[in-house]
């Protein structure tokens, strides 16, 4: 099919960009293309592609997943998830002409048969394009079925072509410690070059987690106050005000030092304390990238109590009503030592960063929603208004909130009118919606495209993966292994658990959520 866009979108300022970005004619096979994942974004982000025109000129895709169906009913059923899903309003042409060509394949991830039946669909459409047409392989399945599924097109041959590129796509969680983290990307590169595999963490598609980067490295305001010299500490939040919204069966066996920390947060981390890139290239960003994460120093044993923190929602008050504790839920074990809250004190050891503490704390069933990075720098030297009565005078704070409202925010000392030289904190602050006007696309748009186009950037590498899971595992080992002290709890729609203050030295104290 030929992907056009709408007439709206030429005004569109993100269009502009996206317009700049060639991508070949490709196919994209979605495994698990009838999953929630490909129900509420992979769906929804092709779409919102097509309807900015950014999709190639040719544009094949296959979902591939167990039950029975025809074509038609896979269509119909991603006619509803887009209708539902998509943050712009379908355009009945540009919807029709991108379900028209969608294809099913049913059966098992371990049955022969329907890579052959994959080969036959991927080789009529090179045929119907007169040319081959990349591939671009997307497991969103379960993480037990990334080497199988990855075993299996190795041996069906699917994951070369002689004129082509062929990519795989790997959603999280990429393993369940170093451990399985290591043997999955021996199962994988077994079958695929590094430079064909794009290992999804959908933190770094979103754009106020890019403009991390800008902020830092298109303004010379930040850069020369970025050390150890000017910071004082570091705090990253991601808090939900949600429970584990009937997920037991996944978060049971995650918990939120898998879920939250050890993926997007130490992203986060990375991306913050990194040093600046030679070029916004993919290996000389995760170069960087890997350096900062093997500069955080692992916790031996006996250290992990004093910087880690873990807890468990008690029953409480969210959102005005009554919600039961974390046991309560339906599908957890009476006696689950799952933490739905995590926080750690890391340390980045090197000479930017020596000395200068980062708080990190992810929870679930918290006070409210939001994702922030705040930078707290170290007092003035000497505050010469003192004998005036300033009032309430702070460290300047640097605020990046990557949800709900994004944008960034600098706190100032600034005089109070009147006659006496009083000082009180303001916020500068820039907002993404009103300083563009547009709508962010989702991240899932931006790293669908990426990964048609072989940019790397934003995808995580085989050693970077293993760097993420070296952080966290002497963390997870202590904790698993200590069956016995109980597990902290806090009160549902509560700012945590009390012990997680003790983290933090001297008189600095968690933001208020
Ligand atoms: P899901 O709803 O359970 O979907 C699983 C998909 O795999 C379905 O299409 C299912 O097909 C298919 N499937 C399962 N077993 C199969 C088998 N043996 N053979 C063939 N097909 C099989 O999972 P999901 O929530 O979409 O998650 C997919 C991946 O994305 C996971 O790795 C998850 O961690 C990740 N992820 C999900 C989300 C999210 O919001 N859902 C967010 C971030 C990451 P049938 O429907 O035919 O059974």
């Amino acid at each position: 099919m030929s992907a056009t866009a709408t007439g709206e979108s030429a005004e569109n300022p993100l269009v502009a960009g996206l317009e700049r970005l060639p991508v070949h004619p490709t196919s994209l096979v979605i495994f698990g293309g009838t999953g929630d994942l490909a129900h509420r974004k992979l769906l929804p982000a092709l779409y919102n592609l097509a309807h900015e025109g950014a999709l190639p000129e040719r544009f094949e895709m296959i979902g591939v997943a167990r039950r029975e169906k025809e074509d038609e009913a896979f269509q119909d059923m991603a006619r509803e998830s887009i209708e539902r899903y998509s943050r712009t309003k379908p355009d009945p042409d540009v919807l029709e002409g991108l379900l028209s060509d969608m294809r099913y394949v049913p059966g098992a991830f371990d049955d022969d048969e329907v890579y052959a039946e994959l080969e036959r669909t991927l080789k009529q459409f090179d045929e119907q394009a007169g040319e081959q047409l990349d591939r671009v392989f997307y497991l969103s399945t379960a993480p037990q079925f990334f080497p199988v599924i990855a075993g299996k097109l190795g041996e069906a041959g699917l994951n070369r072509a002689e004129q082509a590129e062929v990519r795989i796509v790997i959603e999280k969680p990429f393993g369940y410690d170093l451990a399985s983290a290591r043997s999955l990307n021996t199962e994988v590169l077994g079958v695929f070059e590094e430079s064909q595999v794009f290992r999804i963490d959908h933190y770094l598609g979103k754009e106020t987690v890019q403009n991390l980067m800008a902020l830092r490295f298109a303004n010379a305001l930040f850069e020369p106050v970025w050390n150890r010299n000017f910071i004082d500490n570091v705090q990253i939040t991601a808090a939900e005000d949600i429970g584990i919204e009937g997920r037991a069966g996944y978060y049971e066996g995650a918990g939120a030092l898998r879920d939250l920390v050890q993926n997007h947060m130490l992203q986060l981390l990375a991306l913050l304390t990194m040093e600046p890139p030679a070029a916004f290239e993919a290996n000389r960003l995760r170069d960087e990238k890997l350096k900062v994460l093997e500069a955080i120093v692992p916790p031996a044993p006996e250290e992990v109590g004093a910087m880690a923190v873990r807890a468990q929602y008690a029953p409480g008050v969210s959102g005005g009503s009554e919600v039961p504790g974390y046991r309560e839920e339906e599908g957890v074990a009476a006696d689950s030592r799952t933490e739905t809250y995590a926080a750690l004190r890391l340390h980045v050891s090197n000479w930017r960063w020596a000395g200068v503490p980062f708080y990190l704390r992810t929870g679930k069933r918290l006070a409210r929603k939001v994702t922030e990075i705040a930078v707290t720098l170290k007092p003035v030297p000497h505050l010469a208004f003192q004998s005036s009565g300033s009032v309430g005078v702070q460290c300047n704070q640097i605020v990046l909130t990557v949800q709900p409202d994004e944008g960034v925010s600098v706190s100032l000392g600034a005089k109070i009118p009147g006659p006496r030289m009083r000082i009180r904190p303001v916020n500068m602050e820039f907002r993404y919606g009103t300083s563009f006007m547009s709508q962010s696309p989702e991240a899932y748009e931006r790293l669908i495209l990426d990964a048609m186009r072989g940019d790397a950037t934003l995808f995580t590498r085989n050693d970077e993966i293993e760097a993420l899971w070296g952080v966290i595992d002497p963390i997870l080992t202590a904790w698993h292994e200590d069956t016995s002290s109980p597990i902290p709890e806090y009160p549902a729609g509560s700012a945590g658990p009390a012990q997680a203050d003790q983290l933090l030295d001297g008189d600095r104290h968690w933001r208020r959520l």
